[in-house]
C-alpha cells in the first residue's frame, strides 16, 4: 500500500479516495480500496456522506465516527442512492458505486479535536466539510485531479454553484496552509495544488460556456447534452451527469426550457 508521509505526523495512503492518517490516531476519508485496512483509528472522519469515503464509519472501535450533519441523508443505502443517482430501485445493477449496503450507526454529531479544524466546503454534498490538520487542508471532493475530471467529463457537484463558491473560498484558504489534500487525484507540493485548484475552476466555467454553446442552435434535453459532453457515458454516468448538467442549467439566466415530444429541452435564449 503506497504510503506518502507529509510531515512528522500526516501520512497519505494513497488511493481514490487517498486516505490521511494523523498520528496513527485520527483517520480522514477511509474507503475505496483502502477500506479494509485496519488502522485502528481512535477518530474517522469523513469528509461527507458519498459511499466511498465512509467506510471509516462502520469502524466500531473508533471512539469517534463523525459525519456532517447536513450529510445525513447516507445513513442508509437508499438515502445514498437517491443522491448519489437521484432514485433508488431495490439492487438493480445501475448502482455501480454501492460500496457500502449497511447503515451507518452511532455517528457521533460534532467534534471537538483540538488537532482539527473544521472547513464547510459545500456543493459537491450539502455537508461536504475539509479538514486541516497539522496545517494540512484535506479538501476531500470539493476539487479533484485532471484525469479524474476528464473521465467524467463534468464535476460531480450536487449544486454546481454553490460548488463554484467553494473553489472560490478555497483559493484563499489555500494561502494559509502547507499543503492541500484532495481525495482523488495526484499528491502534489502546496503550488501545484494550487495551479490544479485554478485548473478545475478553469474547467468549470469551459464546461458551461460549452453547454451554452451546444444549446445555442438546438433545443437539448440533459441527456443529448451529456452525450455531447461525454460520447462514450455508461449508464451510471449519464445518472451522475445528469445532476450536474441540470444544477449548471437551472442557474443560468438565459437559459429557456420546456417540455417537448423528446422530454424537456433547453435553450439559450440570448
Ligand atoms: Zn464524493
Amino acid at each position: 500500500m503506497p504510503i506518502i508521509k507529509l510531515t512528522k505526523n500526516v501520512s497519505v495512503i494513497t488511493g481514490s479516495p487517498n486516505t490521511l492518517i494523523y498520528d496513527n490516531r485520527i483517520v480522514i476519508d477511509q474507503g475505496g480500496k483502502n477500506s479494509t485496512l485496519n488502522i485502528s483509528a481512535e477518530v474517522q472522519l469523513a469528509t461527507h456522506g458519498h459511499a466511498d469515503h465512509i467506510a471509516g464509519l462502520l469502524d466500531r472501535n473508533a471512539k469517534i465516527r463523525y459525519l456532517p450533519l447536513e450529510d445525513y441523508w447516507s445513513i442508509t443505502l437508499m438515502g445514498r442512492r437517491a443522491m448519489i443517482y437521484g432514485c433508488s430501485s431495490k439492487d438493480s445493477s445501475i448502482f455501480t458505486f454501492d460500496y457500502v449496503k449497511e447503515n451507518l450507526e452511532n455517528i457521533d454529531l460534532s467534534i471537538r479535536i483540538p488537532e482539527v479544524e473544521t472547513v464547510k466546503l459545500p456543493g459537491h454534498t450539502p455537508g461536504h466539510t475539509g479538514y486541516i490538520i497539522d496545517n494540512i487542508l484535506y479538501a476531500g471532493d470539493a476539487f479533484f485531479g485532471d484525469k479524474v475530471l476528464e473521465n467524467f467529463s463534468v464535476p460531480f457537484y450536487t449544486d454546481f454553484w454553490t460548488s463554484l463558491e467553494t473553489l472560490e473560498k478555497l483559493k484563499d484558504l489555500v494561502k494559509g496552509v502547507d499543503n492541500i489534500i484532495i481525495s482523488h487525484g495526484p499528491i502534489y507540493n502546496k503550488n501545484k495544488m494550487i495551479s490544479l485548484l485554478e485548473y478545475n475552476i478553469f474547467y468549470s466555467k469551459k464546461i458551461i460556456n460549452k453547454i451554452l454553446d451546444f444549446i445555442s442552435s438546438n433545443e437539448l434535453t440533459v441527456e443529448e447534452i451529456i452525450l455531447k459532453l461525454k460520447p462514450n457515458a455508461t449508464p451510471a454516468n449519464i445518472l451522475l451527469n445528469s445532476m450536474v448538467v441540470k444544477s449548471i442549467l437551472f442557474g443560468l439566466e438565459n437559459v429557456e426550457y420546456r417540455v417537448s415530444s423528446k422530454g424537456l429541452v433547453f435553450r439559450k435564449i440570448r
